[in-house]
């Protein structure tokens, strides 16, 4: 069965609640795509009028990160059930920056991994490599690890609905996308992995999507790829052109 294509947006620290409002009645008409999984992940500050918002389109509002507690002394976090309760469906995980700013590893991202499923959250989970892994020729070996560590003890059923975002760090808001022969080797090679991990069906189901400076004039040789099954969106999905992103055919 082919996979259906998931493009999300990743607005980062961007977008008060009222300009987020703002946005999503903007983008809300040009993002129309039933053929697609369209997904705002936004601050969570701005998931609640951003929900309103969207209210009766096909976006789904997601969050940036979430905290593996269920509650109680973690000043700052936000919870599994909050995210739930207010209807949220899918949670970034192990984005790179909050690798780099906010201490996550492999180890946090997966408790994180556990907890959404037990929430049934749906993790969109981020690896990639760094300019420097890439020039030493150790990208596959580093990607591996972060796949390997963030998806132990989940099952293949729950692995199967998962999503995982390769997000070559060096592109990340640097304007520079990764060749799409790059991109798709990596992604072929993630699901390489899954594959290893549970069996053929699980990586023939697992959607993987590229991120890292994707814009309108990427996408489509990108979201062509065998196995790439979408993007993850960062700059170009605050403006106008995230529609042509998602109607990238
Ligand atoms: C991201 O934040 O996940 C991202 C890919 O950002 P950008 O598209 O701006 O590179």
């Amino acid at each position: 069965m082919a996979r259906k294509k998931i493009i999300a947006g990743n607005w980062k620290m961007n977008k008060t609640p009222s300009e987020a409002v703002a946005l999503i009645n903007e983008l809300k008409p040009l993002v129309a795509n039933d053929d697609v999984d369209v997904v705002f992940c936004v601050p969570a500050i701005d998931i609640i009028p951003a929900m309103e918002a969207a209210e009766g389109s096909n976006i789904c509002i997601g969050a940036e990160n979430m905290y593996f507690e269920e509650s109680g002394a973690y000043t700052g976090e936000i919870s599994p059930a909050m995210l739930t309760d207010v209807g949220v469906k899918y949670v970034v995980l192990g984005h790179s920056e909050r690798r780099e700013y906010f201490a996550e590893t492999s180890e946090t991202v997966n408790k994180k991994m556990l907890k959404a499923y037990e929430h049934g959250i749906t993790p969109i989970m981020c690896c990639g490599e760094t300019l420097e892994q890439r020039e030493q020729g150790v990208t596959m070996d580093f990607i591996r690890q972060q796949v390997k560590v963030g998806f132990l003890g989940i099952t293949a059923d729950q692995a199967k609905t998962a999503v995982i975002a390769y997000e070559p760090i060096w592109a990340i808001g640097t304007g520079k996308v990764a060749t799409t022969e790059q991109a798709q080797e990596v992604c072929a090679g993630i699901r390489a992995c899954i594959a290893e991990i549970y069996d053929d069906a699980t990586a023939e189901a697992i959607r993987i999507q590229y991120g890292g400076s994707v814009s309108a004039g990427s996408a489509p040789e990108l979201f062509a790829q065998a196995d790439i099954d979408g993007g993850l969106v960062g700059g170009a999905a605050l403006k106008p052109d995230f529609g042509k992103i998602v109607n990238y055919k």
